[in-house]
């Protein structure tokens, strides 16, 4: 069992099933193991039966998934083993890992592909990024936001010298 955390979305992974927030309410919820400082709860999840929630210790960090029954008995808590920070330009050096299934070898998506994923990031949102990644590899694309990402190819161009026609 892997427990792993979007912090940007406040979003849960189990075994890298995707579990959304149902609340962000912060509660103080028990007792950190590790320095015995209040654990508070970060945000409130579901996974099959069982009500699972995010919960960070206020003073040493330790970042735990506590599992509750549906009648909030507790069954267990478990680590959550990465807390993925997904705030854009916070690091500068996410990978964007665009959902492409079965791309097609264009010489755009080339070309796209030989583009520092942190210098799109700096300018273009991930649904942006996606899009262009589909269009270019001659997938169905969201027209939306290719729209909103090829307003922003002059500004791509002035910052980075890099010219998009996708
Ligand atoms: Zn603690």
């Amino acid at each position: 069992m892997v427990y792993e955390y979007d912090t940007g979305k406040s979003t849960l992974y189990f075994d890298s099933v995707e579990l959304p927030p149902l609340s962000q309410e912060k509660n103080i919820i028990g007792t950190c193991t590790n320095c015995n400082s209040d654990v508070q709860s970060v945000s409130y999840h579901n996974h099959e039966k069982n009500n699972i929630v995010a919960a960070r210790c206020v003073k040493c960090n330790l970042f735990n998934a506590i599992v509750y029954d549906t009648l909030w008995n507790w069954l267990g808590e478990e680590s959550i083993s990465s807390d993925i920070i997904s705030k854009i330009g916070s690091s500068g050096n996410k990978i964007i890992e665009p959902r492409i299934e079965a791309p097609m070898d264009t010489e755009e998506l080339h070309y796209l592909r030989s583009i520092p994923a942190n210098k799109l990031s700096a300018v273009f949102s991930p649904a942006e990024i996606e899009a262009m990644f589909l269009k270019a590899s001659e997938q169905k694309y969201v027209r939306q936001y290719l729209y909103r990402a090829r307003k922003k190819y002059q500004d791509f161009n002035d910052l980075f010298d890099i010219m998009l026609n996708i």
